[in-house]
């Protein structure tokens, strides 16, 4: 195994070292190549480092430069040197995470993490956590959370009975909501468009005056971090409103909840420690490996209600068993990587890796719109939308800096506006990158228009 191990090292070590000099997106012979992978399953035992080689040599070049410092799609981290180290050494625990009978390391590194985590975020410490895939999955388990609370509020126990004949629960959401809390909906039974839409701002903010009427029946959906514009619903005028009427507050914060960690963002989070639940990524703005996101509860019972298989099936132990928190049974051991995240960084380098991506899109921002760009929101945090005129020649700027290869940007429609959306997630972004890349984008869009 060891040559094997030293070669898949020096060929992970040769592409993080490159990875900042090739087109952020693979190039067409890279992707034509992929077509090599589309083999019959090999009839006898082959070579490790043949299998090794191969997927190097064909996937590693068709990869697309996330890890990288010029990577502005969608809302996409890279991950932290010692992130990605810790990930290898734990590849190679291989722990399966779910039980402290079966890893009390990755146990351990998941309380301790988690109790670091609550701390930066400025969430209640006794908080329930659960380590899960991604942000998606938070949301969902959140939503769980909450329905199981209010559903035994009504004396239904909705995880045994399920919601046949159960009387109705309100969802109300922000117009703006991600898609992804529509899916967990969805998943639970409570669905994707049976939710009360709560109008916004110009900036996606839902706003106060417009809530529905709430009861002891409701949930209450707030966001932290707009996919778009980054801002963040007014959580210090709904939340004590929503708690009021006894209804649970969940909040979305898949990015946006890390601006609690910079003094200089953390009034964008005022009112949203008071919520019921919360889901965030680490692997968006933290910057660790795919996959990981958390779910937080604050009444921790109600998580592990909702979570927990039987107590009859499994030996548990005095310790916090991370398979009553989530949704997996069996998986990885998620929390090393955050704990090494948070371990390496600590407070100061965590505050400067959110500052700093919220100060680069500043600057995409200002440098756009001295070069006659329109920027259509608030540049509150690390998001930036950018028009270059009609739709049409916005569109064909996206497409003309993709295809120049120097960064990545994507589009979307922002309040009926076809815009290009950068967003600044990633610790590898130097302000050597974001010039480069303001260069390209405002050279192409000149082009373009020409
Ligand atoms: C990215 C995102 C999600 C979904 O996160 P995944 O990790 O992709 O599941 C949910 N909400 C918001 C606001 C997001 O930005």
């Amino acid at each position: 195994m060891d040559e094997l191990l030293r070669d898949a090292a020096a060929r992970a070590i040769r592409y993080r070292q490159n990875v900042g000099n090739r087109p952020v997106w693979p190039a067409a012979a890279a992707l034509d190549a992929l077509g090599r992978l589309d083999e019959a399953l090999p009839a006898t035992r082959q070579n490790d480092a043949a299998v090794l080689a191969l997927l190097d040599e064909i996937a590693s070049p068709a990869t697309v430069a996330t890890s990288g410092g010029r990577y502005f799609g969608f809302v996409i981290g890279s991950s932290l040197p010692a992130t990605l180290a810790a990930n290898w050494l734990a590849g190679a625990w291989d722990q399966n995470a779910g039980g402290v009978i079966q890893s009390p390391a990755a146990a351990r590194l998941e309380e301790v993490a988690t109790t670091w985590m609550l701390d930066v975020l400025g969430l209640p410490e006794r908080c329930g956590t659960g380590f899960v895939t991604c942000a998606t999955m938070a949301n969902f388990s959140g939503l769980a959370a909450a329905r199981h609370a209010l559903y035994a509020r009504k004396g239904w126990d909705v995880d045994r009975h399920g919601l046949f004949g159960a009387p109705p629960i309100t969802v109300v959401v922000g117009e703006e909501v991600h898609v992804s809390v529509l899916k967990a909906l969805g998943l639970l039974g409570l669905g994707r468009d049976r939710v009360v839409r709560v109008p916004v701002d110009e900036q996606g903010r839902m706003r106060a005056d417009a809530l529905p009427p709430l009861d002891d029946h409701a949930i209450v959906c707030l966001q932290a971090g707009n996919v778009n514009t980054g801002a963040f619903d007014p959580a210090d005028a709904i939340v004590p409103q929503a708690k009021r009427a006894g209804a649970w507050v969940h909040v979305d914060g898949a990015f946006g909840l890390w601006a609690a960690a910079t003094p200089a963002r953390a009034r964008l989070l005022a009112g949203y420690a008071e919520a019921d639940s919360w889901a965030t990524d680490a692997h968006k703005w933290l910057n660790v490996p795919y996959d990981s996101g958390i779910v937080f509860v604050r009444d921790a019972q109600h998580l592990r209600a909702a979570m927990s298989i039987s107590a009859a099936y499994l030996v548990r132990g005095e310790r916090r068993d991370p398979d009553d928190y989530t949704p997996e049974f069996s998986r990885r051991a998620r929390g090393v990587e955050v704990w090494a995240a948070l371990r390496s960084l600590g407070r100061e380098g965590l505050t400067d890796l959110i500052e700093r991506s919220c100060r680069h899109a500043s600057r995409f921002a200002d440098g756009l719109r001295a070069a006659g760009c329109a920027i259509l929101n608030d540049v509150v945090i690390n998001q930036v939308l950018v028009s270059f005129g009609d739709p049409e020649t916005t569109r064909q700027v996206i497409a003309a800096v993709q295809a120049d290869g120097t960064c990545w940007v994507g589009g979307t429609v922002w309040q009926g506006q076809t815009a290009m959306r950068i967003s600044v997630s990633s610790w590898a972004t130097t302000d050597e990158d974001v010039e480069r890349s303001l260069s390209a984008m405002v050279r192409v869009a000149a082009e373009v228009r020409a």
